[in-house]
């Protein structure tokens, strides 16, 4: 028996967070929690470092006193123990956890800046972060690449073995990885990203004008957070994933194609020059790809329900309605002019997202939000974090005057 992986969760008290837990509390023979950080939910942080023995510890966002004192009480009664508040703070612990691996569920820039320091520290990056590539893809995937010198990308003729240096949590991420390992990347055509199709799948226009937050928090097939819920059913989310998959892989635009899936159980796809296809199928629960990412280059066992193919009934598949779900082909045109334009792209919607939250802004007003965000952007090649933090925060208020001026 290896040792036990030492596990860093960032963004522990949210949705993929404790479903990595769930995880390490299947697999304590395997995976040791060294540390844990959370942005606002400072007791839910205390009771997981106490279940889990955690003496490493960050907070985003201060909390009340109480509970900021009994987080550094944690942190003093274990062996090394560390704690801080604020983003500082959370950065540091992937050197002061003594971590191998940084499960990387954070949300927004900073998000960025983990993944980049964790790859920069030679630990390994089991990224749910959607900005790490989606943004800072060019920053992000030379470190994956000079960490990970087995990890061929798209065309070239090498077969696809890496060491894992960047492991996808995404489950349409995962499936590509897996369908593309021992695959010499020369032979490689085509990846089909599936989609759910959202709450919405089949409706017109006309049919999304009244729909409110509560219809579009109802997905179908995963559970998730609010914020990646909507993206779902805006197709956003798939968008990010076109992009993502373009800087994992390395595969060009024209070669990645979303096909709606409504049952989910297709994963994602991966076309061979020869026409054969590789499908990766699963029961539609986040803790298996959470758990491909910690225990590759090996599976191990996993308690979730398996999939009953006499049962599954039919599947379905379907081209996406990219005219009613324009945010698709935002985000994927945001990814082929490349640049700042994705990082632009990206904060117009998390704006627009929030807004329509707090009823701000209606669901179509998401997509228009976006696109007047972008054809406003004065698109630079990236160069740095501190750019894109920067391009981040002036699309953040191009979004907010947009829809303000929009609900004027
Ligand atoms: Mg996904």
């Amino acid at each position: 028996m290896s040792a036990r992986k030492k596990v860093l969760v960032l963004g522990s008290t949210g949705s993929i967070g404790t479903q990595a837990l769930d995880v390490a509390r299947k697999n304590p023979e395997r995976l040791e929690v060294v540390g844990l950080a959370a942005g606002t939910r400072a007791k839910e942080l205390l009771a997981q470092a106490q279940e889990f023995g955690v003496g490493a510890l960050a907070l985003g966002v201060a909390a009340a006193d109480a509970d900021v004192d009994a987080l550094r009480a944690q942190a003093q009664s274990r062996t090394h123990g560390f704690f801080g508040v604020g983003e500082q703070a959370v950065l540091e612990l992937i050197d002061a956890s003594g971590c191998d691996v940084v499960v990387n569920s954070l949300v927004g820039a900073q998000g960025l800046r983990a993944s980049y320091g964790t790859l920069a520290a030679g630990k390994v990056l089991a990224l749910a972060n959607k900005e790490s590539l989606v943004v800072g893809g060019d920053l992000i995937m030379p470190l994956a690449h000079a960490a990970d010198a087995c990890c061929p990308t798209w065309g070239q003729p090498a077969e696809f073995r890496p060491e894992g240096a960047l492991m996808p949590i995404d489950s349409e991420h995962g499936a590509i990885y897996q369908c593309l390992l021992g695959e010499n990347m020369a032979e490689a055509d085509r990846l089909w990203v599936t989609a759910s199709g959202g709450p919405f799948l089949g409706r017109t226009r006309e049919q999304l004008e009244g729909v409110t937050a509560a219809e579009a928090l109802a997905h179908p097939t995963w559970n998730m957070g609010a914020k990646i819920t909507i993206d779902s059913s805006t197709l956003m989310n798939k968008g990010l994933e076109v992009i993502e998959a373009h800087h994992l892989f390395g595969a060009p635009y024209e070669a990645i194609e979303v096909v709606v899936q409504p049952q989910s159980a297709i994963h994602s796809m991966v076309e061979f020059v020869d026409g054969s296809v590789k499908a990766h199928l699963g029961t539609t629960d986040m803790r298996i790809p959470i758990q491909f990412a910690l225990s590759y280059p090996e599976r191990w066992d996993s308690p979730v329900q398996r999939m009953d193919f006499r049962t599954l009934g039919s599947l379905e598949f379907g081209a996406p309605d990219v005219d009613t779900f324009r945010c698709l082909a935002l985000a994927r045109a945001a990814g082929m002019q490349g640049g700042t334009l994705p990082c632009a792209m990206n904060a117009a919607n998390e704006v627009a997202v929030a807004a329509f939250l707090a009823g701000g802004l209606s669901y179509l007003g998401i997509a228009d939000c976006v696109e007047a965000v972008m054809g406003a952007h004065d698109v630079r090649p990236v160069e740095a974090i501190e750019q894109l933090v920067e391009v981040d925060a002036r699309s953040r208020d191009a979004a907010r005057d947009y829809i303000a001026a929009y609900s004027s």
